[in-house]
């Protein structure tokens, strides 16, 4: 999270804006992020830099593997324990149990940054 507000803000030095609406970030499942967690640190290491107003929107990606023994492609299955918040996928694949390739749910970057327009100046 800290590298990805590092990032954010480096690419907003090299132009000239004064605050940004929105951040939106893209989050795996397989990353263990929660967005409350991340909603936390976000607020804690934008304070005082030009993202504190912004709006921390977070878009989350369920994972998919693709099978190495067949031809499945598809999301993981997931196993939820009743009373838990935690969910736990299965990397396995759901069609014969052969070993997978995670193509998608890994990731955890900016996806955009929604800026505040600058107002027209006034001569
Ligand atoms: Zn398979």
């Amino acid at each position: 999270m800290g590298d990805m507000i590092k990032a954010a803000l480096d690419e907003l030095s090299e132009h000239d804006v004064d605050s940004v609406e929105e951040l939106t970030l893209v989050i795996g499942d397989l990353t263990n992020l929660g967005t409350d967690q991340l909603s936390f640190a976000f607020e804690i290491m934008s304070r005082d830099t030009i993202l504190a107003d912004a709006k921390l929107v977070i878009e989350r990606e369920t994972i998919r593997l693709r099978c190495r023994e067949c031809d499945f492609d598809g999301p993981a299955e997931i196993l939820r324990s009743e009373g838990y918040d935690h969910s736990v996928p299965v990397l396995a694949c759901p069609v014969c149990g052969g070993p997978v390739n995670v193509t998608e749910g890994m990731a955890c970057m900016i996806r955009s940054l929604k800026i505040k327009e600058a107002t027209d100046v006034q001569i």
